[in-house]
């Protein structure tokens, strides 16, 4: 494949963003170097309006990003697939698509999408027909699978080493937390997951998939699926946290457990596990599976190695970072979810107190966290005599 070439190839460019109130409707509007194809479609619970449009390139600079206005509470966008970007507005109430439309250039402007929606009762949210929950374009938008389906390589035959699947939290859409000076949680895991992986590589030991390699969204099931994919031994997904108040730092690690160990790490949890619906991700088939999956026996087995994992991790890094008070936690994350692969949840720290984010900015710190974090990998996979069985 050509990617080189295609990636080169000129992106439709986002040239401006505005939200408008109406006495009726509350109107977006992008300016586009080229006239898109599009979808748009909303969603409840809650209410939400979610447009797809070809992969663009986002050259609007953060300051010129609207704050919601009318209907709308907050406007998110990124990669959703390959080939697919994404809009996601946050809605106060239910609307319905009073419609969505190209204007060609005109006056010194350029090509405008505008989409405007209506504000409803609830009654009449549920009570419409098809045509007004959604839009797209004459030209369907041509669909892409999600980035999941893309990339995994299964393990080679031969290869006797435990496969270390990689997890950097968040991404394209979806941007987790936000720190102090607007760091952005799903650049800094995928900072320091390319990082560990270049570690755990150079020990030779292992073999190291990553879930995402560059800023796209992922639902969180397809990070499990992922896993099995590669035929992973142990799943470290890394995540950095937030907290209303900004005197609190420190390193965590989070397992799973139906019963969280404390309020903060049910509240986390629940936090984190918003990732598909902040992306504007359907839900709808998604529980059952889970819960299908947390009953499973087996899981007992990869729950135990995944503790001792994470007393390992602890010990390590609390000799070179600063821990959170009890830094092994639990709590019913979705991506610490899979059957038979021991996992955990990594909060490398606080985007909310300012000498931490300045920290985890800084790549010598980095570079000792995640040669930290590699070293437990390697003293677990030494004592764990029960992955002895290649
Ligand atoms: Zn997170």
């Amino acid at each position: 494949m050509l990617l080189g070439a295609h990636e080169a190839a000129a992106k439709p460019a986002v040239l401006d963003i505005r939200v408008g109130q109406h006495p009726d409707k509350t109107r977006l509007v992008l300016e586009l170097s080229e006239a898109p194809n599009y979808r748009v479609f909303l969603l409840p619970n809650p209410f939400r309006v979610v447009i797809d449009l070809p992969e663009l390139d986002w050259s609007v600079p953060e300051s010129k990003i609207p704050e919601g206005a009318g209907a709308i509470n907050a406007l998110r966008f990124g990669l959703f697939a390959p080939g697919t970007s994404r809009v996601v507005l946050d809605l106060k109430q239910p609307v319905l698509v009073k419609s969505a439309f190209v204007l060609p250039p005109k006056d010194g402007r350029p090509h405008r999408f505008v989409v405007d929606i209506e504000p409803v009762t609830l009654a009449a949210f549920n009570a419409a027909p098809a045509e007004r929950l959604g839009a797209s374009s004459e030209k369907p938008l041509r669909t892409t699978q999600t980035a999941a389906a893309a990339t995994v390589q299964p393990k080679p035959a031969g290869d006797r080493r435990p496969t270390i699947v990689i997890d950097a939290g968040h991404g394209g859409v979806d941007p987790g937390a936000t720190g102090v000076s607007g760091l952005l949680e799903k650049d800094l895991a995928l900072e320091y997951a390319k990082e560990l992986k270049s570690q755990l590589e150079a020990t030779g030991r292992f073999r190291v998939v990553l879930t995402r390699d560059r800023d796209v969204f992922l639902a969180l099931r397809d990070r499990i699926k992922i896993a099995h994919q590669a035929n992973g031994d142990l799943f470290v997904s890394l995540h950095a946290n937030n907290h209303k108040s900004r005197k609190i730092k420190g390193f965590s690690v989070y397992t799973l457990s139906e019963k969280s160990s404390d309020a903060e790490a049910r509240s986390l949890a629940a936090k984190e596990n918003k990732a598909d619906i902040i992306a504007g991700f359907d839900l709808s088939e998604q529980t059952e599976v889970v819960r299908d999956i947390l009953i499973d026996l087996a899981q007992r087995e990869s729950k135990n190695q995944g503790n001792q994992f994470a007393a390992d991790v602890v010990d390590e890094v609390g000799q070179v970072a600063n821990l959170l008070g009890n830094p092994h936690r639990y709590a019913g994350f979705a991506v610490l979810k899979s059957p038979t692969i021991p996992s955990v949840l990594i909060e490398i720290g606080y985007l909310s107190n300012r000498a931490e984010e300045k920290r985890l900015r800084d790549k010598g710190y980095r570079k000792k966290l995640m040669s930290a974090l590699s070293r437990s990998i390697g003293n677990y996979f030494q004592q764990n005599q029960t992955f002895n069985r290649y």
